[in-house]
């Protein structure tokens, strides 16, 4: 099993969503007990997830689920494929949800799972048989009353599918709202797909109008060009943005005119990725974090906005695709820069308000047309920005400081609400 160790004297993803929590907590003055149990995931699963390679041979990998809090409804929460899979980053990644569905005010709980896998390794045959034993090893935490599943980086909707498979064969009836950001085919929802990215670029359309900027007059650039980074490029184009670079894990590519997203699509239809495309330079993903855009769009992976890194930032806006790029360290330094964060659990909230949008449709076997979906997405996506920016410009602290203690707060209500049991 290996972690993703922190960079020299920076938090890890825990560290930070930790820091995060005690931030929101010294604001809204709550005694240490409230604080531990909001710090403290209700529940854990560690499993093995043994499998039969297609050679004939045998590995195993290590899973997870936690379950970090269940007040406000059922655990809401990705499944992440990455061979650094730890549980301490999917602890602070399950915390994260749970602020992130209280943000949006939706009737979930934060949950988040992983397994220490590089899928690029395995074949699909291999990956399917990966998460079905990875499913049925956790099968008596999740459910669609109790724990809902969704892709994180290295799942898909296909991955999705399989979970649902399993868990319905296994209960002897399809139960297609035990997860979401599965296909159309079995239950998933128009719109899902891109919700991430759409979200990204409505509350960066937000941030930009509060400093009276517009869409068509500036320059992005997106680390990271999977389901979040990938269609957030399109959508930013489409809505009059000029994307001038993008990168992935191989490295990056830069166009300063902006990038021919139709051929790059081409490119890593064919390649696997954006690196070696003919019709841009290539840059490395240091290189793209410190480009003179107005707009940076970390979606990627945590920790990449360090201290250092965070010095060489000339973007004025920061818009968090990924969960935890930014660590406690390299946000000072960004707001001592004057540069706008607009945090994760805020901009890449458009994936679980339609994963919320998908599990009220599959509970009511009704399902809603793209315009419906997209118009919805679009109100949330507005109405939680503009919460948050009130709470910031009231109180004087930053948006993520402002998101964390509107999510927190929407938290910690629920619980006193409730009252302790027994
Ligand atoms: P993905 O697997 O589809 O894509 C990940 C991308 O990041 C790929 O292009 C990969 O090459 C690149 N990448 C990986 N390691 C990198 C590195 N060290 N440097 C640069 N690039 C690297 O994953 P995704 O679903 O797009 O998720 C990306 C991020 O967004 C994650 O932090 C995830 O938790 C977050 N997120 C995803 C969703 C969703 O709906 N998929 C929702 C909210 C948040």
């Amino acid at each position: 099993m290996s972690t993703r160790p922190a960079p020299a004297g920076e938090a890890s993803a825990l560290e930070t969503a930790q820091s995060q929590l005690a931030t929101a907590v010294a604001h809204l003055g709550y005694d240490d007990g409230l604080h531990q149990m909001l710090a403290t995931p209700r529940r854990e699963i560690q499993v093995a997830v043994p499998l039969h390679r297609d050679d004939g041979s045998r590995v195993l990998f290590q899973g997870y689920r936690v379950q970090h809090n269940v007040s406000r409804g059922p655990g809401k929460g990705g499944l992440r494929f990455h061979p650094s899979v730890h549980v301490d980053e999917v602890r602070a990644l399950a915390m994260w949800m749970t602020w992130k569905c209280g943000i949006v005010d939706l009737p979930f709980g934060g949950a988040k799972g992983g397994v220490g896998i590089d899928p690029a390794d395995y074949t699909p045959g291999e990956l399917e048989r990966v998460t079905r034993r990875y499913t049925s090893e956790i099968m008596p935490l999740i459910g669609p009353d109790t724990d809902i599943m969704a892709p994180d980086m290295g799942t898909d909707d296909r991955t999705m599918a399989w979970v649902m498979d399993t868990y319905s064969v296994n209960r002897g009836y399809t139960i297609p709202a035990v997860v979401t950001g599965k296909p159309l085919a079995v239950g998933g929802s128009l719109g899902r797909g891109t919700a991430t990215s759409a979200g990204i670029v409505h509350v960066t359309a937000a941030a930009l109008k509060e400093a009276d900027a517009q869409m068509s007059d500036v320059s992005v650039a997106i680390q990271g060009f999977g389901k979040v980074g990938g269609n957030a490029a399109t959508i930013f184009a489409e809505r009059g943005a000029r994307v001038v670079a993008v990168s992935d894990q191989y490295g990056g590519i830069r166009a300063d005119d902006g990038l021919d997203l139709d051929r790059l699509a081409d490119h890593v239809a064919e390649t696997g990725s954006v690196a070696g495309f003919a019709d841009a330079d290539p840059i490395s993903n240091a290189e793209l974090i410190a480009l003179d855009v107005d707009v940076l769009v970390p979606a990627a992976v945590e920790g990449v906005l360090t201290a250092e890194s965070s010095r060489t930032v000339r973007a004025r806006w920061v818009v968090e695709g990924a969960n935890g790029p930014t660590t406690t360290a390299g946000d000072a330094v960004l707001a001592e820069r004057g540069v706008t964060v607009v945090p994760d659990v805020l901009a890449n909230a458009g994936g679980v308000v339609v994963s919320y949008f998908e599990w009220v449709q599959a509970n009511q076997t009704y399902w809603w047309s793209a315009q419906e979906i997209a118009e919805k997405l679009a109100r949330r996506m507005a109405s939680a920005y503009a919460d948050v920016s009130a709470l910031a410009r009231r109180d004087g602290v930053s948006l993520r400081d402002a998101a964390t203690i509107i999510g927190v707060r929407r938290t910690a209500e629920a619980h006193e609400i409730r009252g302790l049991y027994p």
